[in-house]
């Protein structure tokens, strides 16, 4: 019998799907359709992949179970999760909830771990899987006839139109150039308080699995504080 032809590596085929948006969910995406056989290609418009940040922080046993099975369970092995949610006014502690594990899953019902880091975990599969990122290409319109669409990029070396067979929007909060094309809104509200958000590594005796959420503490007055 004769071996199967080998495939071609997922992006030099012509109009692969075009998946505008190299973060969790594009790259997840972009995943699922390889394992597909599926050619795809990534479009971003950063430069590069961050290195930092923890950005997506909590990751729910569902969105884990996608990624075991495609191969990146270590993001659920690395990830911390905690079982206690204790609140507090001033020096008060006010109510404290326990969050049992509700289901029977190997699998944890959600972890903390930072979007960096599982970014660089899905791109290792990616490369795996031969689906490229073309980073520095930020999408400046899109259009689509019967066969598939046309995506407009500028890019460092000038503006470059991309043709894929469909396009997978996953620009996050910031895609509003494709939800515009598209017609689409955003509906929803936004908080007009400011957040600083810092990660900080730190030795915590005893509350390693406690979210902590202070409300006007002495040590920071009149302001909240999330750990
Ligand atoms: C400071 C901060 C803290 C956050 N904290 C939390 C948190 O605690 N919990 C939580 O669930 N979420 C948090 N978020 C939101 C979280 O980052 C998003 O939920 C998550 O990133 C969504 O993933 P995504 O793949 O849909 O979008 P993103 O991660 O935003 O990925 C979209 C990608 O599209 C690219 N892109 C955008 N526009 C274009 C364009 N025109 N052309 C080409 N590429 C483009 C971007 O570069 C990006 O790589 C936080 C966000 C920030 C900024």
């Amino acid at each position: 019998m004769r071996p199967p032809a080998p495939r071609p590596p997922a992006d030099t085929v012509a109009d692969p799907v075009l998946v505008l948006g190299a973060g969790p969910v594009g790259q997840t995406a972009a995943l699922l359709l390889a394992r597909r056989g599926v050619p795809v290609r990534i479009v971003d418009t950063r430069p590069e992949r961050d290195a930092v940040g923890s950005k997506a922080i909590c990751q729910q046993r569902d969105v884990l179970d996608v990624w075991d099975w495609l191969g990146a369970g270590t993001i659920a092995e690395e990830g911390l999760t905690w079982d206690t949610a204790r609140t507090f006014y001033r020096d008060r502690e006010l109510f404290s909830v326990r969050l049992p594990d509700p289901g029977a899953s190997p699998l944890p019902p959600f972890v903390n771990i930072s979007q960096s880091r599982t970014e660089q975990v899905l791109d290792h599969l990616l490369d795996e899987a031969g689906v490229r990122t073309l980073w520095d290409h930020r999408v400046t319109g899109i259009t689509q006839d019967d066969d598939g669409v046309d995506v407009e990029c500028a890019t460092p070396d000038g503006p470059v139109r991309l043709r894929g067979s469909h396009a997978l929007a996953c620009l996050g909060a910031h895609g509003g150039v494709v939800r515009e094309a598209l017609g689409l809104g955003f509906e929803g509200t936004s908080f007009d308080d400011r957040f600083l958000i810092c990660d900080i590594r730190a030795d915590l005796p005893g509350w390693e699995r406690e979210r902590r959420f202070y409300f006007d503490p002495e040590w920071n007055p009149g302001r909240q504080v999330l750990i």
